[in-house]
């Protein structure tokens, strides 16, 4: 068998089979790096004192221009489906991680430098990241975080003082752009397709896929390896006694339950924010429904259902906003085969993990449209008719739930006043769509008004979970321009910002406007895959 490269010199695209990773060092070239950002939630974690920031080796080490102490570096293995379609070995192709560090909590933390140079898994790419994509990901895993939405974290972003080449680039020219690298920090980066690389490759490496799963279920599902009858984890899934599925006889099958659920519920936090991941293949699936690789993502200005970040995806729209429920279920699909091939799990089972994806995300989904409503119940007629009108009339999903709070549940108010608290986000609307509105918002308070609850209570509770500022694209390209031009205070700015999403903030309203015109132009709402 194959074992894990020379760390120095196995840096040659290939093939890696029978491993799940290869012993790789860092190889990016610096000239004179810099920090441009660090995250403090981040830094205590991993227990850094704030103090190591401003040492003049910091930059230097997060490049991954001299190595860290006690630091065993490595690239992961995996393949995945992209775009639906089976794409083989794929790997960890510009990340490399440091090692992990242990917590004075006993937490494990997985340090990784995205873009720090080739590895044996990057294939005709160069291994590098540029500073664009490395902003983009470094404040948007911290924003994600505030928000209450699992994800990858992001310790600091540096700069390497060199430049990339990127030819696929918007205006269609070829340009060099400054290299940057994030460091990403998890309790893991294993994917779906870390499991369904091995199954790929047939008979032999099935068990690489047992030993792959009792790792992960032995480190980050510790409570599924000594399930007892006790827990009662026992489900009837239809009629007739065949139709018990027994999750206490078998952890895989519960391991997988696990996976479909914290995947449902990533996902429903998703769609509550409004967020489009927008490259949704199952290499960039998190095992721990983590949200995993920031590419070409977006969140929400003017709602509508068909939006996908991604240039990528049209025409198709396989990623869009609405699609990401189905995916996910897709994506499950993918990984209970990977189980079921391996014979960790049976039929029945992988059913049964699908079934609870459903189950979960609808609960969580409904749940969580019933909190941005301020309502006690799920009102599917009135969350489906508010969507509904948000799309024809292309409402900034943010900004109105933000504001749907000033409402007040008084039957009352006369109906020509009944849109006041919503002017700002109903622009442009006819007399038709504002009797459309007006009926809305009229069932709406009528349902409000069915509960005690005080106007002031309802709407602290509403605004802890609409957010105020989230990380549009034009924001985070504003950021960008300003970096390029050598100037971080941008990015530090929006990075404090977005740590507070749900706080308004005096002094900081113009991070919570609408998007101006120039934030539809190419490259701005819309980005390729790979930068
Ligand atoms: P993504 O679409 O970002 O999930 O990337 C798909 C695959 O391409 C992963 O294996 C990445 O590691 C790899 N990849 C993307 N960009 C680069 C790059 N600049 N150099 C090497 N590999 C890359
Ligand atoms: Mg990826
Ligand atoms: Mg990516």
């Amino acid at each position: 068998r194959e074992l894990p490269g020379d760390p120095e010199t196995d840096l040659v695209p290939r093939e890696v089979l029978h491993a799940c990773y290869t012993r790789v060092s860092p190889s990016v070239e610096v000239e004179n790096p810099q920090l441009v950002a660090w995250s403090h939630s981040v830094a205590e974690l991993l227990d850094l004192d704030s103090k190591e920031f401003e040492r003049p080796d910091f930059p230097v080490i997060f490049s991954g221009a001299s190595t860290l102490v006690g630091a065993m570096s490595y690239a992961q293995c995996y393949g995945g489906h992209q775009f639906g379609m089976w794409a083989g070995q794929l790997g960890d192709g510009r990340a490399i991680t440091l090692g992990e560090v242990l917590n004075s909590k006993s937490e494990r933390w997985e340090l990784q430098l995205k873009g720090a140079g080739k590895t044996p898994y990057s294939r005709f790419a160069d291994g590098l990241a540029v500073l664009r994509s490395s902003i983009r990901e470094f404040l948007c895993s911290e924003a994600m975080h505030s928000l209450g939405i699992p994800t990858t974290r992001a310790l600091c972003l540096v700069t390497t003082g060199k430049y990339v080449a990127r030819d696929m680039f918007y205006d269609g020219n070829p340009k060099d752009e400054p290299g940057a690298i994030v460091c990403r920090v998890a309790q893991s980066f294993l994917r779906f397709g870390s499991y369904q690389i091995h199954a790929s490759r047939g008979k032999e490496d099935l068990d690489i896929v047992r030993t792959l799963a009792d790792y992960t279920i032995h480190h980050h599902f510790p409570h599924l390896e000594n399930i007892s009858k006790s827990d009662s984890l026992s489900f009837n899934t239809g009629e007739g006694d065949d139709s018990v599925v027994d999750l206490t006889s078998n952890k895989y099958a519960a391991w997988a339950v696990g996976v479909a659920e914290c995947t449902a519920s990533l996902v429903a936090r998703w769609q509550g924010v409004g967020f489009t991941h927008g490259v949704l293949n199952t290499d960039n699936m998190s095992v721990l429904g983590l949200t995993i690789d920031y590419g070409p993502f977006g969140f929400l200005d003017a709602f509508d259902p068909s939006y996908t970040p991604n240039t990528t995806d049209l025409p198709g729209r396989r990623y869009c906003f609405a699609n990401q429920p189905d995916i996910g279920l897709w994506n499950i699909a993918q990984f209970t085969t990977t189980l079921s091939a391996a014979k960790l799990i049976n039929d029945k089972e992988a059913n049964y993990a699908m079934e609870r994806y459903g189950t979960k995300f609808m609960d969580e989904y409904q749940a969580i449209m019933t909190r941005k409503l301020g309502l006690q119940k799920y009102n599917k007629q009135l969350i489906s008719e508010l969507l509904k009108n948000m799309s024809v009339d292309k409402v900034d999903y943010t900004n109105f739930f933000r504001l749907l709070s000033n409402i007040k549940a008084d039957l009352a108010i006369p109906e020509d006043e009944l849109l006041i608290p919503l002017k700002a986000v109903l622009l442009d609307i006819g007399k038709e769509r504002k009797d459309a509105w007006t009926s809305w918002v009229q069932s709406y308070i009528q349902e409000l008004s069915a509960s005690d609850i005080a106007d002031e209570e309802r709407k602290i509770s509403m605004n802890s979970v609409n957010p105020k500022y989230i990380l549009r694209n034009y924001l985070c390209q504003s950021a960008i321009d300003a970096a390029e031009q050598g100037d971080f205070e941008e990015v530090r700015r929006l990075l404090k910002v977005m740590e507070s999403p749900y706080d308004d903030q005096p002094g900081m309203e113009k991070y919570a406007r609408l998007p101006p015109a120039w934030a539809y132009r190419p490259g701005v709402g819309m980005l390729s895959c790979s930068s």
